[in-house]
């Protein structure tokens, strides 16, 4: 799932470049004049900044203050004169978080950086961004926090940005301490990309997480935890997804291997929803400094396009502040339905995602596939729980994101459920993703095999609505044959739920004032059904 919007904590990841001194304590302002500044406009106050000629100079610590009231933009771009000669820069913030009553916002306030190449959106000074999840941060040529990118540390005018997310009734009131580490550069940083294909198997179902968290962004597990976590999973291949930064991509090439792909993806948070990049470029960064209103969306869809990747919101009703997804489905290659443990939002996603494929279907627009992931960031969220299993052609980058994009997919809880969909009639048989084009009244069966679900019960769906509805075995296996014709669906696609609480299967269509299935264990993309004479 989603985290919630974070605050600063102590108790951060200890992998963090380690031959760092302790910075210089810096001059604070008084209060009155924190609150007086004014800096909603991004004015900022510079202080002890000295070179000192001759040999290395002294590590030089300069603090921005500030106080945003409510109503402040969306982002403050503080600049910040780098001198020559600095090897490092170290930078560590904090805000006050003043009481508010229950259900009002407190303080909360993101934190990333843009280098002497500058701020513009989708422009190439992106060095960096932790969200809400550190205190203080480090970047060298040699290396940097995760999240961070190594680099050469330019003279010039550079950026910290804030994102002040959550803004109390009182103000938020900031500072940031930035310090300059003088000397010469150290050798420079080498990424280590994932390859583009692993062993693979030739034309089969590959099962993958395309929604995962490190220590890149706000996840609490180490890139080598996650691929371990993927590999216990039973998954071939992962995206990797850490919110707004690209630094995570340098990471996987020596954690991917033959029996493992790993694509590097971004997962862009903005206020108005989360959308994932999937299968970018290596060292690619899409920014995410919008909302739906600033219509700026759409050309980093396309940048994304352009690489070969593909654009999908992510958890679309998720109820945490900016998290519900506001842009629209256009653009979109695919929409993540199933995020995480199965929840109340996941039921309003698939919801939404059936009905817009009957629309596709008459509009003669290609309809969006469902993808499930797990979104984990953290123990004890379970890699893979759910995760998108799809027929490809390899397991390579390419035919992966293929098979993503034409929906021959399902999704699963876990690799201990199996599923097959058919439908057979006139001759001719299609799966999942795939289309059949028959005589309107030819009788098709719709053929459902499934494992690993036990006491589940089997959903057959179509434009109608559910159609069919069957229980399981004890043993969680089964087929379920149902005939239908091309005049009477649109397109069948299958869920398998779980049993609810109660132990009851489900209240298959009828009503009532307590949700009607127990959790998703299984649900495939649709099989579209078409009338012709031939
Ligand atoms: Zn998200
Ligand atoms: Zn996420």
């Amino acid at each position: 799932m989603p985290t919630e919007p974070s605050t600063p904590r102590s108790d951060q990841p200890t992998d963090q470049p380690t031959d760092q001194p302790t910075p210089q304590p810096a001059a604070r302002p008084a209060r009155r004049d924190l609150l007086r500044t004014g800096l909603a406009t991004g004015a900022a106050t510079t202080l002890g900044l000295a070179a000192a000629p001759g040999a290395t100079p002294a590590d030089r610590t300069l603090t921005l203050t500030g106080h945003l009231p409510t109503g402040a933009p969306d982002f403050l771009h503080l600049p910040v004169e780098v001198p020559e000669g600095v090897r490092e820069i170290a930078v560590s913030y904090g805000y006050d978080k003043p009481p508010v009553p229950a259900g009002t916002p407190g303080n909360s306030c993101d934190i990333g950086i843009f280098d002497e190449r500058g701020t513009d959106l989708g422009g190439s000074g992106f060095r960096g961004w932790s969200g809400g999840f550190r205190t203080e941060f480090s970047l060298s040529r040699s290396a940097a926090t995760p999240g961070y990118l190594p680099g050469p540390i330019n003279p010039g005018t550079w950026h910290v940005v804030l994102g002040p997310y959550q803004i109390a009734p009182q103000g938020l009131a900031y500072h940031v301490e930035v310090t300059f580490r003088f000397g010469a550069p150290g050798p420079q940083f080498t990424p280590h990309y994932p390859a583009e294909r692993a062993r693979g198997r030739g034309r089969a179902w590959y099962r993958g997480d395309c929604h995962l968290h490190t220590v890149h962004s706000d996840g609490r597990r180490k890139p080598e935890e996650v691929a371990a976590g993927a590999r216990a999973a039973g998954l071939d291949f992962i995206v990797s997804t850490d919110h707004n930064t690209s630094s995570s991509h340098a990471a996987w090439g020596p954690l991917a291997g033959p029996d493992l792909l790993i694509l590097p993806g971004e997962e862009i948070t903005t206020r108005n929803g989360h959308w994932l990049a999937l299968g970018l470029k290596p060292g690619q960064f899409v920014d995410w400094r919008y909302r739906s209103r600033d219509e700026e969306y759409p050309r980093f869809a396309r940048q994304v396009h352009r690489s070969g990747g593909l654009v999908v919101p992510a958890h679309p009703y998720c109820p945490y502040v900016a998290c519900q997804w506001k842009f629209g489905y256009e653009q979109a290659d695919a929409v993540e339905v199933w995020n995480g443990p199965w929840t109340y939002d996941d039921e309003s996603a698939v919801d939404t995602w059936d009905g817009r494929l009957a629309v596709a279907l008459r509009e003669g627009r290609s309809w969006l596939p469902a993808l499930g992931n797990s979104d984990a960031h953290s123990e004890p969220q379970v890699i893979g729980s759910p995760h998108t299993v799809v027929l490809a052609e390899d397991l390579t980058r390419d035919a992966i994101l293929d098979g993503l994009r034409a929906g021959r997919s399902w999704l699963a809880e876990s690799s201990a459920v199996t599923l097959d969909l058919t439908v057979t009639g006139h001759g001719r048989q299609a799966g999942i993703g795939e289309e059949l084009t028959v005589p309107a009244d030819a009788p098709l069966d719709v053929r459902l095999t499934v494992s690993g679900v036990p006491g589940g019960t089997v959903r057959l769906l179509t434009d109608e609505g559910q159609m069919h509805q069957e229980s399981l075995s004890a043993d969680g296996s089964g087929t379920v044959i149902w005939r239908t014709t091309a005049s009477l669906a649109a397109y069948v696609r299958a869920e398998v739920r779980h049993p609810k609480a109660d132990g009851t299967p489900g209240r298959g269509n009828s009503m009532g004032p307590d949700l009607p299935w127990g959790p998703m264990a299984a649900l495939t993309n649709p099989i579209v059904l078409r009338t012709g004479d031939r």
